[in-house]
């Protein structure tokens, strides 16, 4: 069926051993295919700080893959895998069931941290995505607005239509947008100015160099003033020095994220830490697991 579809859809395909072995040489795909089922995924959780007050007010849920042999395989060599192969739906729905869990665990123990989950593209395509996000929340009993959805900017401008119409519904019941790594895509200012999202994630590439290039500099100035303009939060994404913060703060960005707060670490690392902490997420207290 994804042959068929990715042969442009409308057509026939029959299926062919010996040619889903060769389009699996390693066997990712079949391992991939079993690791929802045997428990290998687990959401790990990077730490969003405020600009002003430099504590944490949210986190971006990151997915990861513990495989019994190859070890941790990075998203980045899964998540296209699944997305081709029409696994990213259940991995996403995974995702989303688990991280709303964790909100509602946290919730319980008297803290509303807000969490971001990444979204693909092939998931907002899906007809009962909605639904079946608003099924998670009532599932969990958490509140909407502890729930970010994170669509990257070249996702959003692949349908116009469809993202404005998932960010509408997802606003309706509560549900926070964000437009991860933000000048990467193709996005026209015309459509930024009409898509309803809440918050843009200035990408790492340009914060980057922020501390040392006055064009870099400039570039997410004149972002940070147009998101606040169309009344939108910014996050810079991939913050890893002082001098980065600092300049970053100087420009307005409401949140910051990156290696110097914290790496992406599991739920119970974050919660004990942040307990002892005199400052919340103090970055020598955490090494990724
Ligand atoms: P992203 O959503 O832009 O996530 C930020 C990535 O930057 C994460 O990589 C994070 O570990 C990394 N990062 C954070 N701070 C720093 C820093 O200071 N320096 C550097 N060099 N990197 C930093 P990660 O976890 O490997 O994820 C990569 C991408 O995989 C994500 O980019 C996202 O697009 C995708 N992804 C992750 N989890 C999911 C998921 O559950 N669903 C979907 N569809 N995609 C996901
Ligand atoms: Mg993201
Ligand atoms: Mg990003």
């Amino acid at each position: 069926m994804y042959a068929a579809k990715r042969a442009g859809g409308n057509q026939l395909d029959t299926f062919d051993p010996k040619r889903h072995r060769a389009a699996d040489p390693t066997g990712l795909l079949s391992d991939l295919r079993a690791a929802l089922d045997r428990g290998e995924m687990r959401l790990h959780y990077q730490p969003k700080v405020c600009g002003r007050t430099g504590r944490v007010r949210g986190l971006e849920a990151l997915l990861r893959w513990q495989h019994p042999t190859r070890g941790m395989v990075p998203p980045m060599s899964f998540i296209p895998l699944a997305e081709a192969h029409g696994l990213i739906v259940p991995i996403g729905y995974w995702v989303l069931d688990e991280a709303c869990r964790q909100v509602a665990a946290w919730t319980d123990r008297g803290r509303r941290l807000h969490v971001a989950v990444n979204i693909s593209a092939v998931q907002v395509r899906q007809r009962d995505f909605i639904d079946r996000i608003a099924a998670k929340i009532q599932r969990h009993a958490i509140d909407p607005s502890l729930l970010i959805c994170e669509f990257t900017e070249s996702v959003a401008m692949d349908d116009v239509q469809r993202t404005q119409q998932v960010i509408d519904q997802l606003s309706a019941m509560g549900v926070r947008t964000s437009f991860d790594d933000f000048g990467t895509g193709h996005s026209s200012l015309a459509m930024l100015r009409q898509l309803g999202a809440h918050e843009l994630k200035i990408d790492r590439l340009f914060v980057k160099d922020v501390a040392t290039n006055t064009q870099a500099r400039g570039v997410v100035q004149a972002v940070v003033q147009l998101a606040h303009v169309l009344g939108k939060r910014v996050v810079a994404e991939g913050v890893e020095t002082a001098e980065q913060r600092d300049v970053l703060v100087a420009l307005g960005c409401d949140e910051l994220q990156g290696f110097f707060f914290a790496r992406p670490m599991a739920p119970e690392k974050l919660i004990d830490d942040e307990a002892t902490a005199p400052v919340p997420f103090s970055p020598s207290t955490f090494v990724e697991a």
